[in-house]
């Protein structure tokens, strides 16, 4: 049993904390940490997975509760990597990295032939950098930061930094702690809020935190079928019309067609049966997204429809019902409200756009909290996944002491008995800008 092993930071990688823990106890030989914190000195040092979790968790002081599950769910990869998988393959992987080698697995989860490029360096961001220095007076390897086919922070939108440490390069049976050597201090800028690079990283994020309830590969082919046939890429009684998909792909990412019939996004249309690497699916998701279903009989699809509050524990979930339908400028509106308070509306068009009307108590609870804690107008921004401007005028409506400078004022609009405003009306606080990353 360790009589030490070092506290957790937010998202820290398992890797990372394994390093710190060599670095905190003094050792000078990888083997002997190895046998310390495994009791085996042949166990594999992993970046995105961690093997011989069942031995690890028995040494770690109980009172810590890191159990193998909770080892594996907050602190590997692996609910990344398996989020898309059916339940026997996150059975089989999770049984593999308790008690043996996670090697083999990238090859098994398709994530190995895939063409999406894995990174060679641990990777850091080096906003994040800076505030890890002055919360932790240490830097650690955050999680989402690792993240194939991932290339900014999720939280900064910065882009990610190789560091000097090669995990490939340094032997495996080794777990090297960042620091200000192999993390130096370079500048970076933000990307713009609804850059593609930043919605995928918030979105893989995401996955590692609340991954889907496992679903078949079948199942999964038959729902991305379904839902590109209600959004008009039909073609026939049962069909895709590949290269439409293909051209509407490539002017929504803004990357270059792919030609031919065998691309991932055809595979993936065919009601496919193979797995696709998480990146692919999640592209795929945000494409779905960004186009609001349109079926004659269904105008906005068949529901219920998944939750887009970005705070709430179902998100993602299809959870909402439409609420009502009224036309506005020649055009069907639905409005769609979940039972945690959100509610938006989408016009029956292809490629609407939500817009939020209530952005429900949850948003409101924790902005009081943030604003109570004296959190900046960035950071609470971040926190509720929301533009500063919608963060500013709903803490002014709520009559917060905020510390930043309160907008001008404006003047009052009126809300319609059903919760939207008139058409006429040029701005709704707080309404479609809220919608970034969501
Ligand atoms: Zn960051
Ligand atoms: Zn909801």
């Amino acid at each position: 049993m360790l009589p030490y092993f070092p506290p957790a930071y937010s998202d820290e990688l398992l890797y990372s904390l394994l390093a710190r823990f060599h670095r905190h106890v003094g050792e000078t030989s990888p083997k002997r940490t190895l046998d310390a914190l495994f009791g085996n000195r042949s166990v594999r040092a992993g970046v995105l997975l961690q093997g011989h979790l069942q031995a690890l968790s028995e040494r770690l002081p109980p009172h810590r509760e890191l159990t193998p599950e909770r080892l594996l769910a907050d602190s590997t990869l692996t609910p990344y990597l398996t989020a898309f998988q059916p339940a026997d393959v996150r059975l089989a992987v999770r049984n593999a990295l308790f008690l043996g080698h996670a090697e083999w697995i990238t090859v098994r989860l398709g994530l190995a032939a895939s063409r999406v490029q894995r990174a060679t360096a641990l990777r850091y961001c080096p906003a994040c950098r800076s505030e890890m220095l002055v919360r932790y007076g240490e830097l650690y390897w955050r999680r989402d930061h690792q993240l194939p086919g991932v290339t900014v922070c999720p939280e900064h939108g910065v882009r990610l930094q190789d560091s000097t440490v090669c995990p490939g390069a340094i032997g495996q049976h080794s777990f090297i702690a960042a620091d200000e050597d192999n993390c130096p201090k370079v500048s970076s800028d933000a990307q713009d809020d609804a850059s593609i690079p930043w919605m995928v990283a918030k979105r893989c994020a995401r996955l590692l935190r609340s991954p889907p309830p496992p679903m078949s590969l079948r199942e999964w082919g038959e729902r991305y079928h379904h839902e590109l046939r209600q959004r008009g890429f039909g073609k026939g009684d049962d069909r895709i019309d590949q290269r439409r998909l293909s051209r509407d792909f490539a002017s929504w990412s803004g990357e270059p067609e792919m030609s031919g019939t065998e691309t991932w996004l055809a595979a993936m249309a065919r009601k496919h049966r193979k797995a696709f690497h998480p990146l692919q699916h999640v592209l795929l998701g945000l494409f779905l997204d960004a186009h609001a279903p349109v079926v004659e009989d269904a105008p906005f699809g068949r529901g219920p429809w998944p939750c887009r509050n970005p705070l709430a524990e179902h998100y993602g979930q299809p959870v909402v019902q439409l609420a009502g339908t009224h036309h506005e400028g020649g055009k069907l509106i639905g409005q769609f409200s979940c039972s945690c308070g959100y509610v938006f509306s989408l016009a029956a068009v292809p490629g609407s756009k939500p817009r939020i009307l209530d952005l429900g108590p949850l948003f409101r609870q924790r902005l009081r909290q943030l604003v109570g804690e004296g959190a900046g107008l960035r950071t609470t921004a971040r926190a509720l996944d929301v533009e500063p401007g919608t963060v500013r005028r709903h803490a002014e409506r709520l009559g917060l002491d905020a510390p930043w400078t309160p907008l001008k004022p404006r003047p009052h609009v009126p809300r319609s008995p059903r919760g939207c405003l008139p058409p006429a009306a040029p701005a709704r606080p707080g309404v479609q800008e809220g919608f970034a990353g969501a």
